[in-house]
């Protein structure tokens, strides 16, 4: 006998409006011999395939298991997790980190931490969708302010009853545009309006700061960003994330943040990975000059075609273009050219700034980089005629 169960009409009537508005999204599985070069990833220095970090995975898995068989506060937490918060903390300039599942479940956790009706968020408007859905969990009372506008920022601040805690939240880079966030500036709305401050630098870690220390780093301690989120998926190449910072909010989270209690710990051989990327980011400096090269490089060639750059000085480097379908007709054919480009619509950006997201990595060739601009030296050209 077979249950038969019919699809709910308004949920058929969401699917059709996404494929109407030409948003609706597929994935595409990658092979395992991938013959696409990739512009798409956040893998920006190449660690994911390091072999130095796949024996250390597979060694550590050979050791303590493929598993970590249980939650941090139960007996999921092995010293090889230990070594890496602590290697983490010393990274950041901090006094502890915490390791977390997902850069997802960090913000998530964290914020639910630290909010309740008495706590005012203030989120800028291109934050990661992890701290708006972090904060909204939370039942905080939350507020966007325009995006790297710290006039409206204090504008929004200046409204808070007094006896209200706030808590300032932003993308340290941001990964659909690119730019920095003013750090400093938000530091001095945060002292100001005696508010807390969260960076969430997923993108800015192991990239930027003389150490690969992210863009809040070493010289933004928590006496001035209090709450550090750092991802382990992007530049630094396995999976996973911490929050950094002192040890009453170290502690505060692991009594508190629910998605970190009740989740297992991640698998020893991704802590003992992690361990091996922040030895290469110590000891090889040049990745992080490669990149800064070939960040250059690209942007020289996309101003002399005329490309629609954006103000960015990260490895993200994303062309807006606007229009949805012109963004997957240039996508598509690019990777008819051999080059994996991502195409990011609506919902993740506004609707008319749909865009192609181009990520550099240190491991690109010159001729890598020269394919690239060739290929979008012809559709401009098209597009032109
Ligand atoms: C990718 C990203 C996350 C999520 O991290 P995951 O480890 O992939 O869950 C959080 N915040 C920002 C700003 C991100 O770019």
């Amino acid at each position: 006998m077979s249950i038969a169960c019919r699809w709910p009409d308004h949920l058929a009537e969401r699917a059709r409006q996404r494929h109407d508005s030409g948003c609706w999204r597929v994935r595409r599985t990658r092979p395992s011999a991938d013959a696409l070069i990739d512009f798409a990833s956040n893998d920006y220095l190449g660690l994911s395939r390091d072999p130095r970090l796949a024996e250390a995975e597979a060694e550590a898995a050979c050791r303590f298991g493929a598993g970590s068989g249980a939650s941090h506060l139960v007996s999921g937490h092995l010293e090889v997790h230990e070594a890496l918060e602590e290697a983490l903390a010393r990274l950041t300039g901090r006094p502890r980190a915490l390791l977390f599942s997902t850069g997802y479940m960090a913000n998530l956790g964290t914020l639910q931490a630290l909010c309740d009706s008495r706590v005012h968020v203030y989120q800028d408007r291109f934050n990661h969708a992890s701290l708006i859905d972090g904060a909204q969990l939370a039942g905080a009372r939350s507020r966007r302010f325009h995006h790297a506008d710290l006039t409206d920022l204090a504008r929004l601040l200046r409204r808070k009853p007094a006896a209200d805690r706030a808590l300032i939240v932003s993308d340290g880079v941001f990964s659909m545009d690119g730019d920095i966030a003013d750090v400093p500036g938000l530091a001095a709305q945060a002292r100001h309006h005696d508010a807390w401050l969260m960076i969430d630098d997923a993108h800015g870690l192991g990239v930027l700061g003389d150490a690969g220390d992210g863009c809040v780093g070493r010289g933004h301690g928590s006496d001035q960003v209090q709450v550090l989120v750092g991802t382990l998926g992007k530049a630094l190449g396995t999976a996973g994330a911490f929050v950094a910072g002192d040890d009453a909010l170290i502690d505060h989270l692991i009594q508190f943040a629910r998605p970190y209690v009740y989740t297992t710990a991640l698998p020893p051989g991704v802590a003992a990975a992690t361990l091996a990327a922040l030895e290469v980011i110590k000891d090889e400096p040049q990745r992080r000059k490669r990149l800064a090269h070939n960040i250059a490089a690209f942007r020289a060639g996309a101003a002399q075609l005329g490309l629609p750059l954006m103000a960015s000085t990260t490895p993200i480097q994303p062309l807006l273009l606007g229009d949805e379908a012109r963004v997957l007709t240039w996508a598509t054919r690019l990777g008819q050219s051999g080059l994996r480009v991502g195409a990011i619509r609506p919902p993740t950006v506004p609707k008319g700034q749909s865009r192609l997201r181009i990520t550099l990595s240190a491991t690109h060739r010159p001729e890598d980089i020269h394919a690239l601009l060739e290929a979008l030296g012809e559709l401009m050209t098209e597009a032109a005629t």
